[in-house]
């Protein structure tokens, strides 16, 4: 892994449903002040404006889906994201849009629609994004790539403690076997399937706190970034 100094470098975290992409991810965004840019929150942006417009994933609503995604705009600002110049961070994070994003995130068009938004992103300033393909394939040629695991059940109680602040009738076993359906859905959908990408720095992150987690990636970053 390497980057010359002073220039533009791109940070690629990927990595199964609860792994804890994003903590670690921001912070460590934060520490390089980079942009830090969620690709998951984009494709739960879609899925909640296609929920909210009645659009399907299958093949009788196409034309539906394709004027719906030619007029969604999409923008991160101060660590929210704006779907069409709202605020929708709070409103993506059921589990009902959980389940919508990995649906539409199978479709070509709108994974075509969000590759492009997140490659213009990345063009021309220092990111950081998480997500399922960065390293494979938005920016197979980023200068660092991570592959963030921990194991179902460990994934499945983060996940838990997260809900039931929300909803204290959230059940474990519903939130395991649905990070078991994302894990398998992801990974076995044709497109651009969720996988470690070629030269990924692979992080198992089971017996580790966010904390660790975080300063190995950026002790990582700045190691190769000082050598150069
Ligand atoms: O990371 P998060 O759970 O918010 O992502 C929601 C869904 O979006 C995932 O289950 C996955 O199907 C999809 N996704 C994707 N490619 C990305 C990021 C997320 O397909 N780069």
């Amino acid at each position: 892994m390497s980057a010359r100094k002073d220039t533009v470098y791109r940070v690629a975290i990927d990595g199964p449903a609860g792994a804890g992409k994003s903590t670690v991810a921001k912070a460590v965004a934060a520490r390089l002040s980079i942009e830090y840019i969620d690709t998951g929150a984009m494709y739960r942006a879609v899925g909640l404006k296609m929920l909210a417009a009645g659009v399907g994933t299958g093949p009788a609503d196409a034309a539906r889906r394709a004027r719906l995604l030619s007029e969604t705009e999409i923008d991160f600002a101060d660590g929210r994201i704006y779907l069409d110049g709202r605020d929708v961070s709070g409103d993506i994070r059921t589990d009902g849009i959980s389940r919508m994003a990995s649906e539409c995130s199978a479709l070509p068009e709108v994974r075509e629609k969000l590759v492009a938004l997140q490659r213009a992103m990345g063009a021309r300033k220092s990111v950081l994004m998480d997500g399922r393909d960065i390293g494979s394939n938005v920016f197979p040629g980023a200068e660092f790539k991570f592959f963030l695991t921990a194991s179902p059940r460990e994934r499945a109680r983060r996940r838990f403690l997260e809900l039931r602040e929300k909803d204290g009738n959230v059940r474990f076993e519903r939130v395991l076997a649905d990070i078991e359906r994302r894990d398998y859905d992801d990974s076995h959908r044709a497109l651009n399937p969720l996988a470690r990408a070629d030269g990924a720095h692979e992080i198992d992150s089971t017996d580790m706190s966010a904390d660790e987690v975080t300063e190995l990636v950026l002790g990582m970053i700045l190691e190769a970034r000082a050598a150069d």
